[in-house]
């Protein structure tokens, strides 16, 4: 490409709130094929919220939520966010956790008041050897309504679950009714539940997803895609993503998200919404058309 044409599209991206990083991501995005979106944060607001405690019997529903909340307190994570600000719209004086320990696409663990508490996905809970399964009916109810479930976990045994709900942005199912109308083949990634995720993405008409997924798993996703001659673009915001934008043909970070997923990305849309890859797409099309 003409470094002229080049500067022409990068203006325009940049008014329309998509900056491009140089001409490769430019000249790579108009070959891509396949769009791999990152559920929360990406799809979603990224800014869930505590929407249910659900203790088990024998233990108490204010406990569980200030065990929860005191351990998170140690965690930047976004559930993490929601169950503080959870805990403290309903006044529960929290503690301070000793040992915090953040595990990665799983959860958090640590002591609160000298007693060992985990908060997290199912993977932690059967990492620490215990089994949940009781508990499925209870959990797959709220997934099924898009909500991600997490189990509490006090003195080695499941205490209670909460559970937090993040609204899809405003703009998504447009941006994905016309990102499909292009021709992309689209595929959710999340770390979170499968049933959580299969919600979500039957409200966006999104049918293929891959969840469950830990961080490193997304960039290995896309490299399998590639093998198979795919050409991958990845649209992500968070700190976990960033191997996986480095790793596909264009990464696509979030203007909201993390600094280290912007550096890893070819294409920044400041608004932190998927209308911008539609723009990208038209203005890689349009800028190829001009130097051939
Ligand atoms: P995503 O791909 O959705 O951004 P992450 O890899 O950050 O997901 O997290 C995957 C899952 O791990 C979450 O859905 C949650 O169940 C669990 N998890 C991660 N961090 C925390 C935390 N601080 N507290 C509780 N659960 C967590
Ligand atoms: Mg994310």
């Amino acid at each position: 490409a003409t470094p002229m044409s080049i500067m022409t599209a990068t203006g325009r991206g940049a008014q329309a709130g998509v900056l491009i990083k140089n001409a490769e991501a430019l000249e790579r995005f108009e070959k891509v094929d396949t769009l791999i979106v990152d559920k929360t944060g990406t799809l979603t607001m990224g800014k869930p919220r505590l929407v249910a405690v659900l203790p088990e019997p024998g233990h108490d529903e204010t406990e569980v939520l200030r065990l929860a909340a005191t351990l998170e307190k140690g965690s930047e994570h976004p559930l993490a966010e929601a169950i503080v600000a959870g805990a403290e719209e309903r006044g529960v004086a929290l503690s301070d956790a000793t040992d915090f320990e953040a595990v990665t696409g799983k959860g958090v663990k640590g002591m609160v008041d000298g007693r060992p508490v985990a908060l997290g996905n199912l993977k932690l809970v059967t990492d620490l050897g215990l089994d949940a399964a009781d508990l499925t009916a209870k959990a797959d109810a709220r997934r099924d309504q898009g909500e991600t479930v997490m189990f509490v976990v006090l003195d080695g045994e499941v205490a209670g679950l909460v559970s937090v709900a993040d609204p899809v942005k405003e703009t998504t199912p447009a941006a994905l009714q016309a990102l499909h109308d292009l021709g992309f083949r689209i595929i959710m990634a999340t770390g979170d539940n499968e049933r959580t995720a299969r919600a979500v993405a039957e409200r966006l008409g999104i049918d293929e997803i891959r969840a469950d997924v830990l961080p490193e798993d997304k960039a290995r996703i896309i490299r399998e895609l590639q093998e198979q001659g795919a050409r991958v673009a990845m649209a992500g915001d968070g700190v976990n993503d960033a191997p996986a934008l480095a790793q596909a043909d264009v990464g696509i970070a979030m203007g909201t998200g993390a600094d280290v997923a912007i550096e890893s990305a070819g294409f920044t849309l400041v608004k932190g919404n998927l209308d911008g890859i539609v723009r990208a797409r038209r203005l890689a099309r349009a800028t190829m058309r001009n130097i051939r």
